[in-house]
């Protein structure tokens, strides 16, 4: 089902957008919660971790390639930078579909639960 996501990457509802290409979108978290918040999407409507598939992993590697290239961007690829996707209830997760925060510009908490 289409998520609010979708309507960002149609241009339906407005974002802070730092990166598209053809495959992915990557645009400013809403509700930030380091310096740098980056949500990075997929423009294919996956909604958890768990339904992703075979034909999946080239997208997933684009989606890396993405972070690394914003990160640089940003200027925060050298003094380091967070990335989590959450997964259903438990991992937290609010908006189903699939997405990567990019969490950086300060030194983050070391631990993660
Ligand atoms: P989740 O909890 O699903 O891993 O993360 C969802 C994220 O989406 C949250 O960090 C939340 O702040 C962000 N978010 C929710 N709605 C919007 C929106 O309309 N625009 C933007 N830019 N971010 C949103």
């Amino acid at each position: 089902m289409a998520t609010i996501f979708t309507k960002i990457i149609n241009r339906e509802i407005p974002a802070t957008i730092v990166f598209e290409n053809d495959k992915v979108l990557a645009f400013k978290d809403i509700n930030p919660q380091a310096p740098i918040h980056i949500l990075v999407v997929p423009k294919k409507e996956i909604p958890t971790i768990n339904d992703l598939k075979k034909e999946d992993r080239e997208l997933i590697g684009e989606i890396y390639l993405a972070i690394g290239k914003i990160a640089k961007d940003l200027g925060i690829a050298e003094q380091g930078y967070r990335v989590i996707t959450n997964c259903n209830e438990y991992g937290g997760q609010e908006v189903f579909h699939i997405h990567f925060h990019l969490l950086g510009g300060k030194k983050l908490e070391t631990k993660i639960v």
